[in-house]
């Protein structure tokens, strides 16, 4: 079995390095490639050539363009790296029957509302990157019927700069902190998405399981507010010091915090298409983001 993986350095690539290798041989490409093999998503044509020489019997993409705000003033760059080229590629591995996952976000749904998003509710993108994801879902369900579009939502890793990360270094730095709360979802961790994936991937493979859309987030759901106070609680006790604690961060509304891309109050996706079509669980989001903590901090004991 050979397993072809784009976007491998980033948070979810790294952990699917890990997660799918022992599906098969898993060929890791980043953005500069490996020889003569192409990894660049601004490249549809050197990406779609690099399926069709190794031809694998799966193609895994977790190369995104990420930069929410950034994608405000780089429609055309977005666009190119989460729709033409993941389109190319899909359409490619069609050609090869090969699989093709792809992952996708909560950013698609406009936010109103409470109820958490089910795959098949009206996606409103509000954002350019959020357009551009669900164009990029679109081309590859078009080009590949063996697909599996994955839609997670606040992803972190121990590895790299999070949100967590940046809580606790301000927590260290001031005495007070203000973060939004009426923006509602659930963090979920890339080796939670990644282990999904190995699995549904197999499941597919195997033919159990149904190619299509499936929403993949931790159970449970919190806002950035309540994360951030998680975060500084599961810090305290494991000895880390701060200015500011779990009660000096202040809940604030997002209009206090203008952004150029305007962001969904509800993210909730609802998870039971995935674990009635996988025989899936997934944990509470305390659970991930707890030992998270407890990696990245020096202080934390096992
Ligand atoms: P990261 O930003 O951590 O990683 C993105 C990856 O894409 C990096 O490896 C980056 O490589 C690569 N990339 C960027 N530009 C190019 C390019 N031109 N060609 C090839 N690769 C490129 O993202 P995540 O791992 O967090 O995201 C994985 C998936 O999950 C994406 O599809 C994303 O849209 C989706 N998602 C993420 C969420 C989040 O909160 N992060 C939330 C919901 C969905 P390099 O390091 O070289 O730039």
């Amino acid at each position: 079995m050979k397993i072809l993986l784009f976007g491998c350095t980033g948070q979810v690539g790294w952990e699917l390095q890990r997660s799918l290798a022992p599906l098969g041989d898993v060929v890791a490409l980043g953005t500069s490639g490996q020889g003569a093999l192409c990894g660049d998503f601004l490249d549809a044509e050197g990406v779609a050539r690099t399926v069709r020489e190794l031809r694998p019997q799966a193609v895994v993409n977790a190369a995104a363009y990420t930069a929410v705000d950034k994608a405000e003033s780089e429609p055309d760059r977005a666009q190119r790296i989460n729709a033409l080229t993941p389109g190319a590629a899909a359409a490619a591995a069609a050609e090869l029957g090969a699989w093709f996952v792809h992952y996708s976000t909560d950013y698609v749904f406009d936010g109103s509302g409470t109820r958490p998003w089910k795959e098949d509710d009206a996606p409103d993108p509000l954002n350019v990157y959020g357009r551009t994801k669900l164009a990029g879902e679109r081309q590859v369900a078009a080009a590949n019927p063996r697909h599996l579009v994955l839609r997670t939502s606040w992803v972190y890793a121990a590895r790299g700069a999070n949100f967590a990360k940046t809580m606790l270094r301000l927590a260290r730095e001031r005495e007070q902190l203000k973060v939004v709360d009426d923006q509602f979802g659930a963090p979920t961790g890339a080796d939670l998405l990644a282990d999904v994936t190995a699995h549904a991937l197999r499941s597919a493979l195997a033919g159990r399981g149904q190619a299509g859309t499936y929403h993949v987030a931790a159970a449970g759901e919190t806002n950035w507010h309540g994360y951030a106070r998680f975060v500084l609680q599961a810090a305290q006790r494991h000895g880390d010091i701060l200015k500011a604690g779990p009660e000096q961060v202040l809940p604030v509304p997002s209009s206090a915090y203008p952004t150029p891309a305007r962001r969904p109050h509800n993210s909730r996706l609802d998870t039971s298409r995935l674990r009635d079509a996988f025989g899936l669980a997934l944990p509470p989001w305390e659970q991930g983001v707890a030992r998270m903590i407890q990696e990245i901090l020096p202080t934390a004991a096992p």
